[in-house]
């Protein structure tokens, strides 16, 4: 089966990475540069713990199935790629902000989730200045999400895929109610399944309700003799996560559009958050400032599936996870494609989709 995929995200990367290895022919579009997206502009963290609290249970699932992957994941691409990826298993702690949180938090401790006292979390982070304590979750992981596209991107490629950066995905042409080409500037791909893994600009292609959430990140370099912190840390509206000898720090959310542009109000922002965690981050110099967009769905769950026109798929919508949920997605969406899996209906995107091309 030949199948065009609309977007060279980790999305769009790893399913056409699976289709590759299961014998399709596959050609992804990218209307810039591969992993240039929401993946280039992410933290890199698979935080199963600190973002999927209020989750439903099925995106929980998801975030679980993904995050035992991650390993054997990372190993089997690095191998591909002769790229690393830098999965870093060192664990994240979690700051209450007020004696609330803190009985919140200890109603989830259990299992390998343990509640630490001020001195324990000290402990674990001496950059701390004073706190409450928090969770300490072992679970929680970060890889270099830009190095991960990078392999992404070369273990396609040596598997045999067609990558056409620069080629922007204008229209999907469907004969018999079935998807069977993408229209570029540049002429025509024929289809027998089309994939669509645009991220947050999805929604400009097809009628998929797909919003950019807006999310700045900075990073800090230390003076010299200052330590890193070892494990993620988050606090109020901010977490930290060590990353090749800086601290990034993220991120804001804000619905903007389309917009990319960094502001100082963000970097204050999350400076300030930062800097109340960890006193002495006000020495620390600012190395970099950027800005991306998570693709978010209506009810914040991803769209994984078919859609009402045979042969078009979507893969889209996984808001501030997509990095976790890569390997996953990577494999089930391909099987689905193939024929060999159903979705899950939660993640249905046809809960949102009617015909496209009625
Ligand atoms: C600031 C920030 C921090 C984040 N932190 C984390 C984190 O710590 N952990 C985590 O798990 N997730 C995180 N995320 C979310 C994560 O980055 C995304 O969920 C994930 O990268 C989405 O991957 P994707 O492949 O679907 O989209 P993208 O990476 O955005 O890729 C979509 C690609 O499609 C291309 N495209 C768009 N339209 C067309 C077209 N018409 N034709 C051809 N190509 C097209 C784009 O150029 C782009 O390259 C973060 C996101 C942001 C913005």
């Amino acid at each position: 089966m030949k199948v065009v995929i609309i977007g060279a995200g980790v999305a769009g990367l790893g399913i056409g990475w699976r289709l590759r290895q299961a014998g399709c022919s596959v050609t992804i579009l990218e209307r810039a540069q591969p992993g240039g997206g929401a993946s280039w502009a992410a933290a890199g963290m698979l935080a199963v713990t600190a973002e999927l609290e209020d989750s439903p249970e099925p995106e929980r699932a998801l975030a679980l199935r993904a995050s035992a992957l991650w390993p054997a994941f990372a190993a089997e691409l690095e191998e591909a790629s002769g790229r690393a990826v830098f999965l870093n298993q060192g664990g994240a702690l979690l700051l209450a902000g007020d004696a609330a949180e803190l009985e919140v938090m200890r109603s989830r401790a259990g299992g390998d989730l343990r509640i630490v006292d001020p001195a324990q979390a000290k402990a674990l982070v001496p950059l701390l200045g004073g706190s409450l304590g928090g969770l300490w979750s072992p679970r929680e992981a970060h890889v270099d999400n830009r190095a991960l596209a990078e392999a992404l991107t070369i273990a396609f490629l040596k598997a045999g895929g067609v990558l056409n950066p620069n080629e922007a995905a204008v229209r999907i042409e469907t004969r018999g109610g079935r998807a069977s080409a993408v229209l570029t500037p540049y002429g025509r791909h024929d289809a027998g399944a089309v994939l669509i893994a645009a991220g947050a600009w999805s929604g400009l292609l097809e009628e998929i309700p797909i919003v950019p959430v807006k999310g700045e990140v900075i990073a800090l370099s230390p003076p010299s003799g200052a330590v890193l912190p070892g494990p993620v840390v988050w606090g109020e509206h901010v977490y930290c996560v060590p990353r090749h000898g800086r601290l990034l720090i993220g991120a804001t959310v804000e619905e903007a559009g389309f917009d990319t542009s960094v502001t100082q109000a963000g970097r204050k922002h999350l400076r300030a958050c930062a800097e109340k965690l960890m006193p002495s981050l006000k020495s620390w110099s600012l190395s970099d400032h950027w800005a991306g967009l998570r693709p978010k769905s209506p009810d914040g769950l991803p769209l994984l599936g078919g859609t009402a026109t045979a042969g078009l798929f979507v893969a889209g919508g996984q808001y501030r996870n997509g990095i976790l949920f890569a390997p996953a997605i990577a494999g089930e969406m391909a099987d689905l494609i193939l024929g060999k899996a159903t979705v899950d209906p939660a993640f249905d995107p046809r809960r949102f989709l009617g015909d496209l091309h009625e």
